[in-house]
């Protein structure tokens, strides 16, 4: 077969916001997952990828002569505090897939050093959380909420030192781009004007191209605002976690990347916290709206000269400037608001979002200070809907948020689509993890694969999938 065809757009359009990249030499590459179903919608063909022929392109070191990989420069605030030069110090995008009328990239991730590596980084990236953000990607795409998908994990022979010695992987990834808040920061930094305006209408043209608008600057700023909006409401409504929203986390397509500490709700908890450098708890669950927002104020202060400067003949003043991009960002609240209140209806089978609201506090109150399940409670739903048995053994509370709930006559049928059975229970991906790491033994993350990416079915012999996590360990979890 011949070698899929790459281009490489963003590289040419863009060389001051790249650098050329090679990804290291692979001792001895094996696949140990491939995405068939994704290299089928990708146009891939999945036999011929799992060849040694094919592992090569996955890894990049047989690329066709349109591609040149490169290493994206991107800026961010992290944890809060501004770092003006990050960029891919891991990762290397070989380059865009023509799909349809789009491009995907091809991103790889733990490719050894770039020119973006800081010092005392490798550039490398373990096995296990590879296998970690490719279960939880596909999880999540699953669930229907936009994200990067995950189309290979290859171990390259390499070992590396993380703690005690590990295998080291690659992270075949796609996504719609890898433009991030913080690339737009990085960008802003040059004091470049044009090039300011330049990158606003690619992306403009890259992710949102039906829009049409007099300040594109703006028009890509409400885009983003609304599309993350949407993502943040979905995120909350299965408990996902993503654990370190930094701005060069955040993507300008507005779906989900990077989930490093990434983990999901077991009780509902706002304050819940999993990840091991998240010391202020920053990231919890219940701050992400907000962070999301600061995230995107940010956004709005890299674009404000293109703002301010839509086109050659026409100038905003810096105050019309700065009003309208502050309206464009508080809009998040609104759009998040009305999305979360959409899917709040849903999930609880009902047809009126006032109906749903006046359940809403009480609900929240009772499951937090029962300690219920967050996705077992929504999950269990559609039955007390069809039988209208409520269970015997919930508190007094909770059994009266149920009888007021049933005398709404929420429809089974709508609460079977909108709450999922099987989501990456953390108790669960650590298992499946440490069997394929320590083990050698991929049989524990295929049956979580296959349960988590069909989440709304309920499946024979996955009884143990729908379980919450066991006391002690939920008590005690946290990821990297
Ligand atoms: P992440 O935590 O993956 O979002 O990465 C944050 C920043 O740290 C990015 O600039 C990464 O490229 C960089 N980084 C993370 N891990 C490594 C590593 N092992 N070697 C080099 N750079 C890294
Ligand atoms: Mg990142
Ligand atoms: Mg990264």
């Amino acid at each position: 077969m011949s070698l899929p065809n790459l281009t490489s757009q963003y590289a040419e359009a863009f060389p001051e916001l790249v650098r050329d990249a090679t990804p290291a030499p692979s001792p001895d590459p094996q696949l140990v997952l491939l995405n068939r179903g994704l290299a089928a919608e990708l146009g891939l063909d999945a036999e011929w990828l799992a060849t040694e022929e094919g592992i090569n392109f996955l890894l990049g070191h047989n690329l066709p002569d349109s591609a040149k990989p490169v290493a994206q420069g991107y800026a961010g605030h992290q944890f809060g505090n501004y770092v003006p030069s990050l960029g891919d110090g891991r990762a290397i995008l070989t380059g865009e897939l023509p799909v349809n009328d789009t491009l995907v990239d091809i991103h790889l991730k733990g490719t050894g050093p770039t020119p973006y590596s800081r010092p005392g980084s490798d550039g490398y990236a373990a096995l296990g959380p590879m296998l970690r953000e490719y279960l939880v990607s596909e999880a999540v795409h699953a669930l229907g909420i936009p994200t990067s998908r995950s189309l290979a994990v290859i171990t390259t022979g390499r070992n590396i030192l993380r703690e005690v010695e590990q295998p080291a992987a690659v992270l075949v990834r796609t996504g719609p781009s890898h433009i991030r808040v913080g690339t737009f920061q990085y960008v802003r930094a040059h004091q470049d004007l044009e090039l300011l305006q330049r990158f606003t209408n690619y992306s403009l043209t890259r992710h949102y191209p039906t829009v049409e608008a007099e300040n594109p600057a703006l028009a890509l700023l409400e885009q983003v605002v609304t599309n993350q909006a949407e993502l943040l409401a979905q995120w909350m409504h299965v408990g996902l976690i993503h654990g370190v929203m930094n701005t060069d986390n955040m993507t300008i397509a507005g779906h989900s990347i990077d989930f490093g500490p990434v983990a999901f709700l077991d009780k509902f908890d706002p304050n819940a916290v999993f990840s091991s450098i998240d010391f202020a708890g920053r990231y919890a669950y219940g701050n992400q709206p907000a962070i999301a927002e600061w995230n995107l104020a940010r956004f709005a202060e890299s674009l404000l000269p293109a703002i301010m400067h839509p086109a050659e003949e026409l100038v905003m003043s810096q105050d019309d400037a700065v009003t309208a991009a502050t309206e464009a960002v508080v809009n998040f609240r609104r759009v998040y608001s009305g999305a979360w209140a959409k899917r709040f209806t849903q999930r609880l089978g009902l047809t009126s979002d006032e109906d749903a609201q006046s359940l809403s506090t009480q609900l929240f109150e009772q499951l937090q200070s029962s300690g219920t399940d967050f996705t077992g409670f929504f999950a269990g739903l559609a039955d007390i809907a069809k039988s209208g048995l409520i269970p015997a053994d919930v508190e007094p509370e909770l059994m009266s948020w149920y009888r007021h709930w049933l005398d709404l006559s929420p429809s089974a049928e709508k609460l079977a689509q909108h709450n999922p059975i099987y989501i990456p229970r953390n108790h669960l991906v650590e298992d499946a993890i440490q069997d394929a790491v320590t083990d050698q033994n991929l049989e524990t993350f295929h049956t979580l694969l296959a349960a988590v990416t069909n989440p709304y079915e309920r499946q024979q012999g996955f009884e143990h999938l729908e379980q919450p996590a066991p006391v002690a360990f939920a008590m005690n979890y946290q990821t990297f």
